[in-house]
Parts: structure tokens; C-alpha cells; sequence
């Protein structure tokens, strides 16, 4: 006879939305009144609001709001007028909005790999690809392989830590690249000089879906640019890219944002520093309680990089044995994810790209040992150590044991 499982000793889901609603409720509820009574819910005030103080909080001028953070990074490719023939270099651990929208263009995502510690695409490896496997020709960038036109770059700031940003900009330089940052996970997240994502690329692209540090109620996105003439070319594609109404010398699609989202995205925005700083509390409590732990052999902590404001929109780590760890963690009662078990260059959907698996080692090795653990901004002390606690239960002796 098998025993009765017994019921954990505590819940600790990887995210609850709940409480951050409950603390401003009232404000949020009276802002969608006011939206509400005065009908007006096409590109309003509320949204021009958002859209200026969130270029000034990327250090950016100019801010276009879109309906999610996959069409902010559509937009973007879109803006910069790429498209078939052309190829875009990005990470294949990341996201799948990241490369999907680049083979929606009809360009190439090309693919290079991450630096293990920070889960970020390697300026290194960038570097040597452009190197090795592309070429000069008539003053574009050409990869061999495939003949396309490499037009871009695209990092992620994935997790809610920057890219380094300074070897991939000298390397965008340095071969006539644009850049998009895809900063979906990474609103308010500082490199050591304190510039903020969004700030560095042409474009800068946030997502506001529920998971991020500055949720909507819903799908709502944003695109960051210091370049006016591109901005002005984002909001005319952004409505199907009829200037003026109904003259279309370019086609783009419906990209806004709901008056709604972007009421909400006020409320909330006032509050986002506390909460990411709440998380980044929540992270040092997870690095002390690893520490004492004494798991260095089995748990990697995700290192912050020296000076740099990581604003955890996810605390990943490696671990051994990673999925026998997750069922162990589900069974007692903590929420964790896998972000992201399949790398993008080994879908089926960019199977036509010739990728194998073997190419990107650290992006397939990050796929197979990383967990998110619950980080958001509202969990207690008692939770998170709770969480460690029931890791080194897991990697206890006698427990291995059981499972050898
Ligand atoms: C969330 C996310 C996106 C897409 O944003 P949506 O708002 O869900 O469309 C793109 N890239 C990355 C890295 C993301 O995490």
C-alpha cells in the first residue's frame, strides 16, 4: 500500500496576480469608469500619457503604443523595412515572438548562441559569425549560406538583465546593422552606466502581457525610438500605414493599443520601481538561502551582472536533474516553469532554416537544466525560503538515495 500523499506544507505559486490587483483595485477601477463614460477608445489621451512617460522612463523620445509585444517587434522590423531577402541575427533562447516575427517579414532569423551565465546572445559568438560565415558585398552585409542581406541585429534582454550592450553595438556599427532590443522582459532594467533598456537600439520593444513586470489587463505592447522620421513612420504603419487616411504608400496593419490597456498601464506604472525592486529583494533572499543551502554541486543561482539593475522579471536557475526537481516541487506546492524547454532553432516551424541540433550547445544545454522559481513581487520571506528548502530536500542524501 502506497502512503496517502500528504498536502504541502504551503502554496507557493509561480505567479499570483491577485494581491498586486487587490493593493490598487480602486485606482485602476476608476481610470476604466473614466475610459468607459467617455468612450473614446482609439489612441486617447490615456494613451498618448503612456506613450510620453514611458520614451522618458527608456531615455528614449518617442514612444508608439501597439497591441502586444510581438507586434511592437513586428512594427519594428517592419519600420526599418525589413523583409524578404534580408535576415536578422537573434538568439534561439529566447521567447518564440523573437524569431517568429522576423520569418513573418519573410526574413531569416540567423541564429547564434547565448553566454551560459546570463542566458543572453554572446557578442563573442555574433562576432565570429559574422566573421566566418558572412561577407561583404556591395557594401551589404551577405550570409553565404543562404544569400540573404543580414540587416539587423535583434538582442533580448532576457529574464529582465541587459545584454551588454556596448560589443553588440560595435559590432552593429561595424557592419551597418540595425538594432532592435527586445526588451519584453526588461522595462526599467539598467546597465552599470544606468542607461535603460530600450535606450540603445534603433527600436526598443516592451510587451505589457500579464507575466511582465508591467502588466496589462490583456495584450498590449509598446516600440521606443530616439529617431523622429522613424517614429513618425511607426505610427503611420501601426494604422495600416494610411497617411493621410485612407492613401496608403505603405502597407502595415493594426497594431494599437487599446485606450483601456494604456489607462491601466498608467496606474501601474506608477508602482512598477517598487515592484521590481521587491523582486530583486525577493532574488537576494533566493541567493542568501542558496548560499547557506550549501547546493552549489546541484543549483546554479542566476548571477547579476556587476553594476547592472536586473529587474527579475523571472529567477532562473540550473539545476540537476531538473525535471525530477520540478515534480518534486509541484508536488509540494510551488509553481515553477520551464523557460524555455524546446530552443527556437530546433521548431519545426524553422526547420527550413537547415539547423541541428548540436549548433547552439550552451542555448540546447540552458533548455535542458533551467527553472523559473516564483520571484514576483508579493511572495513572503517564509515562501522563498520554503521554496530552497524544499530544493535541498530534493538534493538531501537520503532522497537521492530513494530515487538511485
Ligand atoms: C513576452 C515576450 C514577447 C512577446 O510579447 P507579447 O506581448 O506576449 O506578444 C516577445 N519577446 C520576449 C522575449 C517575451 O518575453
Amino acid at each position: 500500500m502506497t502512503e496517502k500523499p500528504q498536502a504541502p506544507a504551503m502554496r507557493v505559486p509561480l505567479l499570483d496576480l491577485k494581491p498586486q490587483y487587490e493593493a490598487i483595485a480602486p485606482r485602476v477601477r476608476a481610470v476604466i469608469d473614466a475610459v468607459c463614460a467617455s468612450q473614446q477608445f482609439i489612441l486617447g489621451p490615456e494613451v498618448r500619457t503612456l506613450e510620453a512617460r514611458l520614451a522618458a522612463y527608456s531615455q528614449s523620445r518617442f514612444g508608439i503604443g501597439v497591441s502586444s509585444g510581438t507586434d511592437a517587434l513586428l512594427l519594428a522590423l517592419m519600420g526599418l523595412d525589413i523583409g524578404p531577402g534580408d535576415a536578422v541575427i537573434t538568439t534561439p533562447y529566447t521567447f518564440f515572438a523573437t524569431a517568429g516575427t522576423i520569418a513573418r517579414t519573410g526574413a531569416r532569423p540567423l541564429f547564434c548562441d547565448i553566454e551560459p551565465e546570463t542566458f543572453n546572445i554572446s557578442a563573442a559568438a555574433v562576432r565570429t559569425f559574422i566573421e566566418q560565415e558572412c561577407e561583404r558585398r556591395d557594401g551589404a552585409l551577405v550570409h553565404r549560406a543562404s544569400g540573404t542581406r543580414v540587416k539587423a541585429l535583434m538582442p533580448v534582454h532576457l529574464y529582465g538583465q541587459l545584454c551588454p550592450m556596448e560589443p553588440l553595438l560595435a559590432l552593429a556599427r561595424e557592419s551597418g546593422l540595425r538594432v532592435i532590443e527586445d526588451a519584453a522582459q526588461a522595462i526599467g532594467a539598467r546597465d552599470a552606466g544606468a542607461r535603460p533598456a530600450g535606450s540603445f537600439g534603433d527600436v526598443g520593444c516592451f510587451s505589457f502581457f500579464p507575466t511582465k513586470n508591467l502588466g496589462a489587463f490583456g495584450d498590449a505592447g509598446l516600440c521606443v525610438t530616439a529617431d523622429e522620421a522613424l517614429a513618425e513612420h511607426l505610427q503611420v504603419l501601426r494604422v495600416h500605414g494610411g497617411k493621410p487616411k485612407y492613401h496608403h504608400a505603405f502597407i502595415g496593419g493594426n497594431f494599437r493599443i487599446d485606450e483601456l490597456q494604456a489607462a491601466v498601464l498608467n496606474v501601474k506604472l506608477d508602482y512598477l520601481d517598487e515592484w521590481s525592486q521587491r523582486r530583486a529583494e525577493n532574488a537576494r533572499v533566493y541567493d542568501v538561502a542558496f548560499a547557506r543551502a550549501g547546493l552549489e554541486a546541484q543549483v546554479v543561482p542566476p548571477p547579476a551582472l556587476p553594476g547592472f539593475h536586473h529587474i527579475y522579471n523571472q529567477y532562473v536557475i540550473r539545476a540537476r536533474e531538473r525535471d525530477a526537481l520540478r515534480e518534486h516541487l509541484a508536488a509540494a506546492g510551488v509553481g515553477t516553469e520551464i523557460y524555455y524547454p524546446i530552443p527556437l532553432h530546433l521548431q519545426k516551424c524553422f526547420a527550413y532554416l537547415g539547423y541541428r541540433s548540436g549548433d547552439f550547445p550552451q542555448s540546447e544545454r540552458a533548455a535542458r537544466e533551467t527553472l523559473a522559481l516564483p520571484i514576483f513581487p508579493e511572495l513572503s520571506v517564509e515562501q522563498l525560503n520554503y521554496v530552497v528548502e524544499c530544493i535541498g530536500a530534493f538534493y538531501s542524501a537520503g532522497a537521492r538515495a530513494a530515487r538511485a
